[in-house]
């Protein structure tokens, strides 16, 4: 058994056949953590002292990172002792995960190739959750998929979803071919550590690209109902998309007094926006400090990796940019 120590001056036990992350989790210790397959690089965290092993391939990370002493906590595991440099969430007290069974109340085309389904659970059920978290749902055959939430509370025992068709997908097959009102599924969550760290006081940036803007919605529904004192000073939602068609949300329903700019990247001569990507036009467009800034980006990897870079090479602090990447949740063998 091997002790593993965090900067904050945490320490847990890791045995050689589980994670960092699994590690950290059996002995209660919340680390920063999304995929769980070593695509997404929310866990990464750096190595300061001691030797890690590699338990599935370490796709999220580059070749410089790896370098540079990066590694991602839900695919290594400690071979002797070590010390790790990794955001430590043991403040939040996360929500339990559980199995859910639930039913199809709602399925409908919202883009050409998004649908938002709503799943309804039976009256007695509770389910607790952080707004940005996502679940796995479960479908025949023990297929298993993450989808974000998108409503902000469990209040009408209903949790609701946006899906892009991925192209040959499994679970898409099923959700734009065969998915229909009573449906029986099961949830597995909440899952992830995609939410909001603090409010108050500070100025949120949202970076979406296409489904990514689910988790965006239910923490924006979430800070409407937080009381004055414990609002952020700003917020403003970049929601990136090919064209008009794939904005399939009334923005302005959800963001209410706060900053909205949508973005295109395929755009025509109609469109009188924002073109490109949503890191550039933030950076583009934004006068504020972001010294005061805490970014949260949710979508393609592609955006995640190109907007953390841009963001910290214009000052933004590594600690301030939180992510969640819709890789593919199939697992690696
Ligand atoms: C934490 C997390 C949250 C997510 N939340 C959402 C969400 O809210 N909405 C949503 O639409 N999707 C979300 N995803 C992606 C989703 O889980 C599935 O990966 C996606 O729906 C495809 O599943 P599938 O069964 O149709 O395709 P699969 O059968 O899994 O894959 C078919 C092919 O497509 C590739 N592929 C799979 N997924 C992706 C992807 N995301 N990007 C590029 N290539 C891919 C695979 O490598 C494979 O070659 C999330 C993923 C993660 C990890």
């Amino acid at each position: 058994m091997a002790i593993v120590e965090l900067t904050s001056g945490r320490k847990f036990e890791a045995r050689d056949d589980e994670s960092l992350l699994d590690a950290a989790a059996r002995s209660g210790v919340s680390l920063s953590y999304s995929c769980k397959t070593g695509r997404c690089s929310s866990c990464k965290c750096k190595l300061l002292r001691g030797e890690t092993g590699l338990l599935q391939p370490e796709v999220g990370l580059t070749a410089d990172e790896q370098a540079d002493g990066w590694i991602l906590g839900c695919v290594r595991f400690a071979v002797n002792d070590i010390v790790l440099e990794a955001e430590d969430i043991c403040g939040f007290s996360l929500p339990e995960e559980k199995i859910l069974p639930c039913r199809i109340s709602e399925i409908v085309l919202v883009a050409p190739d998004v649908v938002r389904v709503l799943l309804r659970f039976p009256p007695n059920s509770t389910f607790h959750f952080f707004p940005g978290q996502y679940v796995n749902v479960i479908g025949s055959g023990g297929v298993r998929r993450s989808y974000s939430l998108a409503n902000a509370d469990f209040k009408n025992k209903t949790l609701e979803l946006h899906i892009r068709n991925v192209e040959g997908g499994a679970m898409s097959r099923y959700w734009f071919g065969q998915a229909k009102v009573n449906d029986l599924l099961r949830i597995c969550g909440p899952l992830g550590t995609f939410f909001v760290r603090k409010f108050n006081g500070l100025d949120l940036v949202f970076l979406a690209t296409g489904t990514g803007i689910a988790p965006v919605k239910s923490i924006l529904e979430s800070i409407h109902n937080l009381p004055q004192i414990e609002k952020p000073r700003s917020v403003h939602v970049f929601w990136g998309a090919r064209t008009v068609s794939d904005l399939y949300l009334n923005f302005m329903d959800v963001v209410k007094e706060y900053q909205y700019t949508p973005v295109l990247s395929r755009s025509d001569n109609r469109w009188k926006g924002a073109v490109g990507y949503v890191q550039n036009v933030f950076l583009q467009n934004e006068s504020s400090d972001l010294r005061n800034t805490v970014v949260y980006a949710c979508g393609s990897d592609r955006m995640i990796h190109d907007a953390k870079k841009a963001l910290e090479e214009s000052g933004l602090e590594a600690k301030n940019f939180h992510s969640d990447a819709f890789v593919s949740s199939t697992d690696i063998n």
